[in-house]
C-alpha cells in the first residue's frame, strides 16, 4: 500500500506526459486518479485500482476531480514578466503600418520599457508582477522563467532580479530567474557594445552570482545587438559563475546562435526562426532544447519558426509565451498550443509536451516538473473536458478550473 496525504480521483483523463505511465506519447490514463505526499506525486493509475493501492493518511485530503482532465502544471520557459510601463499605443501604431524607426521616434520600443523600468522601485515592480502571475496561474502555469534585462545597468539589473525573488516568495508559481543584462545595448553605450559587454561580464555577472539572484544567463545574440563572439564571452563567463545558458538565438538573422548553443552546451536556444537546420541538428546532438515562441510571431504578424523542419532533426521542442510588453503581451499557454498546432503544424501531443515536459528540460528542471511521474512535484492543472485535445482545439478560453501547486489547491473557479 502507498500512503498519501492527497488523493485526486474521478478524473476523466489523467495526462501524465510520461509514455511509460499510460497510453501513447502522453502517457494517458483514462478514468484516472493521482495521489501525492508532501507535495510530490506518489502514485498515478486508474481509479479502479486506487482503493486497493493507496491509503490516505489521517487528516489527508480527498479531492473529487468531477470528471476533469488533469495535465501537468504548465511550464513557461521564456518570459520577460517583470517590467514597468506598457506599450499598447505602439501595438496600435504597428497595426497601422508604422515602422520600427517611427515607433522609436514616438518614444516606443524596448528603450521605452527600459526607461520605465529604470524609474521603478522593487516594490513597484513586485506590484506590477503579481497580477500577471495570478493570470498565469489561473491559466495553469505553475513554473515560470523570468528574465531581467530592462535596466541594463548593474544596480538596475540587480533590482529586477530582487523583484523576481520577492515575487517568487509572495505567490504560488515557482519562478526561476534568468540574468539578461545583455538584452540590448543601453543608450549610454551606443556604438560601444564591447565596453558594455565588459560591464556585463566584469560587474553584473559577479554581483548576480554572489547574491545568488539567478539560475540562468541570457543574451540577445542578434545582428546589430550582440555578436556570436560577444555572446560566447558572456555565456561562458556565466557558466564560470554557475549560471546555465538559455538565450535568444537566430531570431531575425542567421547568425549561428544554434551552433553556439550546441558548442557551449546551453539548456535552450530560443526563437530560432532563422536557425540553420544543421545548427539545430547540432543542438539535438548536444542535448539542447529548442524553445519556440509562436506568440511573438502571432502578436507581430510575422512568419512562424519552421518547427517541422526542426523536429525532423529529432531536437526536443519546447513552447513558451515570450511574455513581454513589446512583442508578445500574452501568457496563456493554452493559446500558445493552439498557435503551435494551427500555424507551426505541431501535433496536439507535441504542443502539450512543448509546454510541459519539454519546457521543463528547457529549464533544466525535468527531475521536478513537467510530468506527473512519481517523485515529481504535484503540480497539476485540472481542466474542463471532455478531453485533453480541447486544450488547443477550443481556443481563446481558459479551460483550467483549478490548479494544484506542490499538492496544494492554489486556484479554483
Ligand atoms: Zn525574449
Amino acid at each position: 500500500m502507498i500512503t498519501a496525504d492527497l488523493i485526486v480521483g474521478n478524473l476523466a483523463e489523467l495526462v501524465t506526459c510520461e509514455p511509460s505511465l499510460g497510453e501513447g506519447p502522453l502517457g494517458l490514463i483514462a478514468n484516472g486518479a493521482l495521489a501525492a505526499a508532501d507535495g510530490r506525486v506518489v502514485w498515478v493509475g486508474p481509479q479502479s485500482r486506487l482503493a486497493s493501492e493507496v491509503t490516505l493518511t489521517l487528516g489527508g485530503r480527498r479531492l473529487d476531480g468531477r470528471g476533469a482532465v488533469a495535465v501537468p502544471g504548465f511550464v513557461d520557459s521564456h518570459t520577460h514578466l517583470v517590467f514597468a510601463g506598457s506599450r499598447e499605443r505602439e501595438y496600435a501604431m504597428r497595426a497601422a503600418g508604422a515602422t520600427y524607426q517611427q515607433i522609436a521616434a514616438a518614444g516606443g520600443g524596448i528603450l521605452a520599457t527600459v526607461a520605465a523600468t529604470r524609474a521603478a522601485s522593487v516594490d513597484e515592480l513586485v506590484n506590477l508582477g503579481l497580477p500577471r502571475l495570478r493570470a498565469a496561474l489561473a491559466h495553469g502555469t505553475t513554473t515560470l522563467e523570468v528574465k531581467s534585462g530592462y535596466c541594463l545597468n548593474p544596480a538596475g539589473e540587480v533590482k529586477m532580479l530582487e523583484a523576481i525573488r520577492r515575487l517568487d516568495e509572495l505567490q504560488a508559481v515557482d519562478l526561476h530567474a534568468n540574468f539578461c543584462g545583455a538584452h540590448e545595448v543601453p543608450p549610454e553605450y551606443k556604438g560601444r557594445t564591447d565596453a558594455y559587454v565588459d560591464v556585463v561580464v566584469k560587474e553584473m555577472l559577479p554581483a548576480v552570482a554572489t547574491a545568488r539572484l539567478a539560475r540562468y544567463v541570457d543574451v540577445f545574440c542578434e545582428e546589430g545587438v550582440f555578436s556570436i563572439e560577444q555572446s560566447r564571452r558572456i555565456l561562458e563567463m556565466g557558466a564560470r559563475h554557475g549560471l546555465r545558458a538559455k538565450f535568444h538565438a537566430d531570431e531575425f538573422v542567421t547568425l549561428g546562435g544554434a551552433e553556439l548553443a550546441a558548442e557551449i552546451g546551453a539548456l535552450s536556444a530560443d526563437h530560432l526562426l532563422k536557425a540553420r537546420p544543421e545548427g539545430v541538428a547540432r543542438m539535438k546532438e548536444a542535448g539542447v532544447t529548442a524553445a519556440l515562441l509562436p506568440g511573438t510571431a502571432f502578436f507581430l504578424g510575422l512568419p512562424y519558426a519552421p518547427a517541422r523542419t526542426f523536429l525532423a532533426t529529432g531536437v526536443r521542442l519546447a513552447l513558451a509565451s515570450d511574455f513581454n510588453p513589446g512583442s508578445s503581451m500574452g501568457l496563456n499557454l493554452q493559446l500558445v498550443m493552439t498557435m503551435a498546432v494551427s500555424q507551426m503544424k505541431l501535433s496536439p501531443e507535441e504542443a502539450l509536451l512543448g509546454v510541459t515536459l519539454h519546457a521543463a528540460h528547457a529549464m533544466g528542471l525535468e527531475a521536478d516538473v513537467g510530468s506527473l511521474a512519481p517523485g515529481k512535484l504535484c503540480d497539476v492543472a485540472l481542466t474542463d473536458g471532455p478531453n485533453w485535445r480541447y486544450l488547443s482545439y477550443f481556443y481563446g478560453v481558459n479551460h483550467v478550473r483549478a490548479v494544484l501547486k506542490r499538492g496544494r489547491l492554489v486556484t479554483e473557479r
